[in-house]
């Protein structure tokens, strides 16, 4: 494990010495140490990833040249991947299958870049047709300039490559500050790619905390862009922050994403797809689905299902076989969520099921699975993120009241319905206001497909070919090519 910052391509000791505990949150015990980056270092950081742009020439590598280097990352991560699986799981708490799969995607990420970068070598400079043929205006792709990425939790390595490979992808450079209380498998990315042999400076990894670190890089001058994961409350204020020298950004926030069951839907599916979508990574995933509608004729089977359901998932530290829920992943996510379901009671909702630390695990932030029903549309646990595997149950009849009850929330970033009549599917999908809509399913994520959010969720998409635009400027350069002088002025 890592003890050092990655700046310019060098592993180096933060210029204030300090350190942060990595805690095992299966544990709670102390397993490592990690940097405490200050603003001194962002600003290391920040040079190297500067000279790399402006003076090393990394934008004018080829979309080729860049894509070999995502390819071996790629390739790297692969090789490592069981190790970076079983780091993941002591920093943040997940399940070692989940961890596996999330280290798949990470290397599944920069490949996917790799290509869109080779494809940049065909499409970053295109002619376009004016209205005027004494002109030859061509479009040119460029690099955005220096990115500040800043990543919360919940999938550490996998947050991480879905900004680090679109932003190499187009030719920008990157300070990364990941999470402070997940970022072993970000320092690990360092060592990887200095043996991809990376040009220094290009990826730069400064770990500390998010009011230190991360502030000094949200409003550091020399930043040309900041790609945001995380909470509305920082991703508000890192907005107000890059307003003030109208930074580019994207923002990529939280949910309470809605799922709609109809009474015509396979109860079985529709009780798997619930469960993968509030207690998968223990609820902590912006997209969860966190509040559920199901309608009037197959509300009572459903519930029911689900409290037995959710009864048997097994608890316990990520590492072990058969486990399905870790634990949070911090005494103080673990914490608020306690409160959360504290003051759902108190504003008059009824607990079907867990709602407490269970009582086997002496250590540890384990939180059992839990399902709050009655609860008040204008109350806490209604209307805001838990971030945690607690999931609102609800009662609808008709489409329009589901629809209605659906988007009436300040976020929208995904929402999942769940019926066998594909009209009706296709109608509501339209009528979500949510940047992903599921249907007959929760939560798959392909890096080829658009992922962001309407309203509050955020501003901007990544993954896609949408992710790549968010690195890129469009420049249009316009040629004079008739032989005739302009005659404006000389006549
Ligand atoms: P957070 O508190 O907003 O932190 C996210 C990142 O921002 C961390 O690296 C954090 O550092 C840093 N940070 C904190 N204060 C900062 C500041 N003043 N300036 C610059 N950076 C700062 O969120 P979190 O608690 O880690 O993550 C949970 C939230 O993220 C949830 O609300 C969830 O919905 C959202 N999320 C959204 C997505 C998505 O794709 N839309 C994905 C994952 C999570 P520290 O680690 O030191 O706090
Ligand atoms: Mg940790």
């Amino acid at each position: 494990m890592r003890t050092q910052l990655f700046i310019d391509g060098r592993w180096t000791d933060p210029v204030n010495k300090g350190q942060l505990d990595v805690i095992n949150p299966a544990t709670e015990q102390v397993i490592h140490v990690i940097p405490k980056g200050t603003a001194e270092d962002i600003e290391l950081a920040v040079s190297a990833a500067r000279r790399a742009f402006d003076k090393d020439g990394w934008p004018n590598t080829t979309g080729a040249q860049r894509g070999a280097y995502l390819r071996r990352i790629a390739e790297l991560i692969r090789e490592r991947s069981e190790m970076l699986a079983r780091l993941e799981v002591l920093d943040n708490g997940k399940p070692l299958p989940e961890a596996r799969w999330d280290i798949g995607d990470a290397a599944g990420c920069f490949e996917y870049y790799a290509g869109l970068a080779e494809q940049l070598d065909d499409t970053s400079v295109v002619d376009i047709a004016i209205s005027d043929d004494r002109f030859r205006t061509r479009v040119r792709r460029e690099a955005v300039g220096v990115v500040g990425g800043i990543i919360p939790w919940n999938y550490p390595l996998l947050m991480a490559s879905w900004k680090v490979a679109p932003a190499l992808a187009a030719g920008c450079t990157i300070v990364l500050k990941p999470a402070e209380n997940t970022s072993l498998t970000a320092l690990e990315l360092g060592a990887i790619v200095q043996e991809a042999e990376l040009p220094a400076g290009v990826l730069n990894i400064v770990t500390g905390l998010g009011a230190e670190a991360g502030q000094a890089l949200v409003s550091h001058p020399q930043v040309d862009k900041l790609a945001f994961t995380g909470s509305g409350r920082i991703g508000s204020q890192i907005m107000a922050e890059a307003a003030k020298d109208i930074k580019r950004i994207s923002l990529e926030l939280g949910g309470k994403s809605p799922l709609i069951v109809f009474d015509d839907a396979d109860i079985e599916g529709a009780v798997e797809w619930i469960m993968f979508g509030i207690f998968w990574n223990q609820g902590q995933v912006c997209s969860a689905t966190s509040r559920v509608l199901v309608q009037d004729g197959v509300y009572d089977k459903l519930l029911t299902r689900l409290i037995e359901e959710a009864k048997k998932i097994t608890l316990g530290d990520g590492l072990k076989e058969g486990v399905l829920l870790g634990p949070l992943v911090s005494k103080q996510q673990l914490d608020q969520v306690i409160a959360a379901v504290a003051r759902a009671q108190e504003d008059g909702a009824q607990l079907v099921a867990g709602g407490h630390r269970p009582g086997e695990f002496s250590q540890g932030y384990f939180f059992q699975p839990t399902i709050l029903t009655e609860v008040p549309l204008d109350s806490h646990a209604w209307k805001e993120e838990i971030f945690g595997p607690v999931v609102c149950v609800r009662r609808f009849t008709t489409e329009s009241e589901a629809l209605t009850l659906a988007n009436d929330s300040r976020f929208g970033l995904a929402a999942a319905v769940m019926t066998q009549d594909n009209v009706r599917a296709d109608r509501v999908s339209a009528a979500l206001r949510a940047g992903i809509v599921w249907i007959n399913c929760s939560q798959p994520t392909f890096t080829e497909a658009p992922w962001g959010g309407y309203k509050q969720s955020g501003i901007g998409r990544e993954l896609g070919k949408w992710g790549l635009e968010n690195y890129l400027e469009t420049k249009q350069v316009t040629t004079y090519i008739s032989r005739d002088p302009w005659g404006w002025y000389i006549k």
